[in-house]
């Protein structure tokens, strides 16, 4: 199978923007396991602006545009230098990849950014993704990671994209709220009823929500791939995820007729 895993801020950092230790490296061994048995594996990875500001030990998530991005630049080093040493630890390779929307939406970039990434799959590096946040502003960027991963997915052609919340899947109401929300295992259609489910957006460092998750899901669902929104507290649930077993929710890609 060709995966890609997209890994949240709330998975990655602790609310004070320093990293989950327990999580990242659970998560780097499960992931190197998962690429041992033949997988493909991209990942797209969030987390830069909230390491930048655990790193600089800041109260809280700056709002004004240069910080943000100063944030990310300092934050994304952090950020990959975990990866790269915890992936070692299996004798993988990571490689980082930064874009912007213009990226995947102009044809000549998109095939550079497509070309680059097959070639990494060839040489059994991981490829890790994030949005470019130092140049990313509102008219090029794609704006969260949710959605940046269903495009990348759609643009390698993905099986499936995994989507690691903080949360178990879609609910009917939000369960940190309402003690009779239930979860929704399986969803074949984005119709009126599943789309009124997205609330807001999760935590403070964050950017994405459920209503991030379920426009990737509708992306994901026109290219004809699945994608499964599982719990990143416990990175071992993938094993679960690759064996077709029924955790979180999954939205079923439309396969062609
Ligand atoms: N690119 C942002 C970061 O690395 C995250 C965007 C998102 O989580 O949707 O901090």
């Amino acid at each position: 199978m060709r995966i890609v895993v997209k890994v949240g801020t709330s998975t990655l950092t602790h609310a004070t923007g320093r990293i989950r230790i327990r999580h990242v490296e659970g998560l780097c061994k499960v992931l190197s396991d998962i690429r041992n048995a033949g997988h493909e594996l991209v990942m797209v990875s969030s987390g830069a602006i909230g390491m930048g500001v655990g790193k600089m030990n800041l109260q809280q998530r700056p709002d004004d545009m240069p910080s943000k991005q100063a944030m990310a630049a300092i934050g994304q080093c952090e950020l990959m230098y975990f990866y790269d040493r915890l992936f070692s630890e299996y004798s993988h390779v990571v490689a980082q990849l930064l874009l912007t929307g213009e990226d995947l939406r102009e044809e000549k970039r998109r095939t550079n950014f497509i070309n680059t990434i097959f070639r990494l799959l060839e040489l059994d590096a991981i490829p890790i993704i994030n949005e470019n946040d130092t140049v990313a502003t509102e008219e090029v960027f794609v704006g969260d990671n949710d959605t940046l991963g269903a495009l990348v997915a759609e643009s390698i052609q993905a099986d499936l994209l995994v989507i690691l919340s903080d949360i178990d899947g879609l609910y009917s109401a939000d369960p940190r709220i309402d003690p009779t929300a239930e979860l929704i295992p399986v969803v074949r259609e984005l119709n009126p009823d599943i789309l009124a489910f997205a609330g807001g957006k999760g935590s403070s460092l964050a950017t994405g929500g459920m209503a991030t998750k379920l426009n990737a899901a509708s992306i994901c669902m026109k290219a004809g791939t699945d994608m499964i929104i599982v719990n990143g507290a416990h990175p071992e649930i993938l094993y679960r995820v690759i064996d077709g077993e029924p955790v979180g929710t999954r939205f079923i890609g439309r396969k062609p007729e």
